[in-house]
């Protein structure tokens, strides 16, 4: 898909690795003006090597106070892309409250609080916008051992909606993508047990896991004018009905 983002700037939480590295890189290319934000500065470093002019900006998105003082002032942006996140991996009778409040620090809190920065820039410059938030199939189908973080995306999933009902009026559109398995790192982590990975395959439609770059086209095209009259929209890839 070619598309053109010259003149405007992004922002791409979770930027480091994964897919929110590769989405990125296709902003990047597409001739966006990308601010990349993550935790791990030598994933930043890297990254900035491979796309001269990028803005890093490296914070822990799980600790409020961090990510006000670095992305405050984060100046006017266009588009984002909430992608950050943890997978910690504990059945749910072993969660513990710090379990929890990362999942939900870094999951979704960080959404609210990326979004709202973001908005209000938008609004105040009075100028069109679009979001995306990167959600998963386990807002729909549930993972063992993935309760809290499976939470943290059903919870995007209402959060989608309540965002894009609200700053529709402004003329800012609000999506999620929700990938099944991508074998990143995170990816690998969560479909380690083979049988569980041939099972999960087996459920999906096209039989397969999806690639990285399946999901930043997604991204890029809730993110462009090609889907100018779609908001609080979610893909949803896996069918619930006989699960085992
Ligand atoms: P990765 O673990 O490969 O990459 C996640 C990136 O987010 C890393 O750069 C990581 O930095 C960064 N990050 C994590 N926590 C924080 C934080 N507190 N502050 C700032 N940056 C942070 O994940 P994926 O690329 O696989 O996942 C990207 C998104 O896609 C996530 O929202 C995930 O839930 C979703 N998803 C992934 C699927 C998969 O199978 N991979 C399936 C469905 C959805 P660092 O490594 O330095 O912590």
């Amino acid at each position: 898909m070619q598309l053109n983002f010259s003149g405007l700037r992004a922002l791409v939480t979770g930027a480091g690795k994964g897919i929110g590295r590769d989405t990125v890189k296709a902003l990047h290319a597409s001739g966006a003006r990308v601010v990349a934000v993550s935790r791990t500065n030598a994933d930043l470093v890297s990254l900035s090597k491979e796309c001269p002019g990028i803005e890093p900006v490296c914070v822990d998105l799980g600790d409020w106070g961090a990510t006000e003082k670095a992305l405050g002032d984060v100046g006017p942006v266009d588009l984002l892309v909430n992608n950050a996140a943890v997978a910690l991996m504990r059945p749910f009778l072993e969660v513990t409250k710090e379990d929890f409040d990362r999942s939900f620090s870094v999951n979704l809190r960080a959404v609210f609080q990326v979004s709202q920065i973001v908005a209000r820039g938008m609004i105040n410059r009075g100028v069109p916008g679009s979001i995306v938030n990167v959600s998963s199939m386990v807002a729909h189908v549930p993972f063992p051992s993935l309760a809290a973080y499976s939470s943290t995306k059903g919870a995007m999933t209402t959060l989608t909606k309540s965002m894009a009902l609200e700053l529709g009026p402004y003329k800012i559109r609000v999506n999620s993508v929700n990938p099944t398995v991508v074998l990143t790192a995170m990816g690998q982590k969560v479909s380690a047990d083979p049988e569980f990975s041939r099972k999960l395959k087996e459920r999906h439609p096209l039989k397969k896991f999806a690639e990285v770059e399946d999901v930043v086209n997604s991204i890029l095209f809730l993110l462009s004018d090609r889907s100018a009259s779609t908001s609080g929209s979610e893909t949803v890839c896996v069918d619930l009905a006989d699960w085992e």
